[in-house]
């Protein structure tokens, strides 16, 4: 295979600009190793801070168009958004909105106590946590549709629609059953508590009508599913659970805003919100994005943990593999996972978010030294 895949980078705010070079050191060591070939489309700088310093009127630069995105093989961007300027920046922050114009209904996001990490629960060991967040990506609480009533030029109500439809709750049901079915993404298939497949679905049926819509689908689903084992629990019981046993669980669907809530949860459980990388994957586009934020509380100094957008990058190639049926790219995934378990295990090269002392660079480094010893 002599293609070249061409992946489309975006910078983005505060950190961004720091795990993103180490996140294609990373990319570079893996691509020698494994024979394939990528072209890097930009990195474009886009976000809160290119607005800004473009009058407010522009939050990417004009050659970056709606056909960059669609032309390229995967994308991969930085977390984007600074907190005094939430709400009041160009829309989606790129020429489209990502998540809803390329379908990207499934946002991946693993939660693994890694080697030489220490969880914030007392006694659990590697291996012990690890399991998936499966966020539906395109519905529910952030489909905006709603709107403001204003009188006398004050805010009087404001009204958010919570939209479920058969569809979108179908494709993320059946994708959870695929990702418990193979294992991907994950340390170890199964559940750690006792080795078995299961998909659990977190919702609040009862309660809301899309959340009904969402556990029926879920119980629907299961004869032709039946060689996973299944687990309903409500969001509000599952936050419980998650600490209390997080090793009973593999894969664990919900709604869009339970996700994105429980998955910075998950970043404490694994030992950092720095650990948890992620891809907002469809069928035909995906793009690699660290769960968490541009962390302003620590951008600028270089001690920012690169290793969420380090494996995000890495499920990215993952898919990509998938989609294109091509092993290189999956076996380039589990090179990257593997080397910073070893860098982790290591130990030498810590960012502070661990308890070390080193830099985003000297780490980003690291994996990538790994990433061509594995
Ligand atoms: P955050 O995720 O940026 O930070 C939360 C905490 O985690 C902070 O203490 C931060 O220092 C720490 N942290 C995050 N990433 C880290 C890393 N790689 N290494 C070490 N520590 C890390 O959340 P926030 O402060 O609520 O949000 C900041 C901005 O990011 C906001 O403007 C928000 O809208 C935006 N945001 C963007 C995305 C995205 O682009 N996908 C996601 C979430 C938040």
């Amino acid at each position: 295979m002599s293609q070249k895949y061409k992946i489309l980078g975006l910078l983005g705010d505060g950190i961004a600009t720091e795990i993103i070079p180490e996140g294609l050191k990373v990319l570079e060591a893996v691509e020698e190793k494994c024979g394939f070939e990528i072209e890097i489309i930009g990195p474009y700088p886009v976000g809160a801070k290119y607005w800004i310093d473009h009058n407010m009127k522009q939050g990417w630069p004009e050659e970056l168009t709606k056909k960059t995105f669609y032309e390229a093989d995967a994308v991969f961007k930085g977390p984007t958004g600074l907190p005094d300027y939430v709400g009041r920046l160009p829309g989606p922050y790129t020429p489209i909105n990502m998540r809803t114009e390329l379908d990207l209904y499934a946002n991946i996001r693993p939660c693994r106590l890694r080697p030489g990490v220490k969880s914030v629960l007392a006694g659990r060991r590697p291996g012990d946590i690890d399991f998936i967040i499966l966020r539906e990506n395109t519905e529910q609480m952030y489909v905006n549709i709603g709107g403001f009533m204003k009188r006398g030029g004050e805010t009087e109500l404001a009204i958010d629609n919570y939209v479920q439809t058969k569809k979108g709750v179908e494709r993320i049901i059946k994708y959870g059953y695929k990702l418990a079915r193979s294992g991907e993404y994950k340390g170890k298939s199964g559940a750690p508590l006792d080795g078995k497949r299961r998909l659990t679905c977190a919702c609040k049926w009862g309660l809301t009508k899309g959340d009904d819509l969402f556990k029926d689908t879920y119980d629907k689903l299961a004869p032709e599913n039946a060689d996973i084992e299944r687990d309903a629990t409500w969001i509000d019981s599952w936050s419980y659970y998650a600490l209390m046993r997080p090793g009973f669980y593999d894969v664990v669907v919900m709604p869009n805003q339970y996700g994105d809530i429980m998955s910075d949860m998950s970043g404490a459980l694994q030992g950092s919100l720095g650990l948890a990388g992620s891809i907002n994957a469809g069928d035909k586009h995906c793009f690699a994005e660290a769960t968490h934020g541009s962390a302003p509380d620590i951008a600028g100094r270089g001690i920012s943990n690169p290793t969420s957008m380090i494996l995000s990058m890495g499920m990215m190639l993952n898919w990509l593999g998938d989609k294109r049926g091509d092993e290189r790219l999956k076996e380039a995934w589990l090179r990257i996972d593997r080397a910073i378990d070893t860098v982790l295990a290591n130990g030498n090269v810590r960012t502070p978010d661990l308890g070390g002392s080193n830099s985003t660079k000297q780490f980003g480094s690291s994996v990538a030294e790994a990433v061509k010893k594995e």
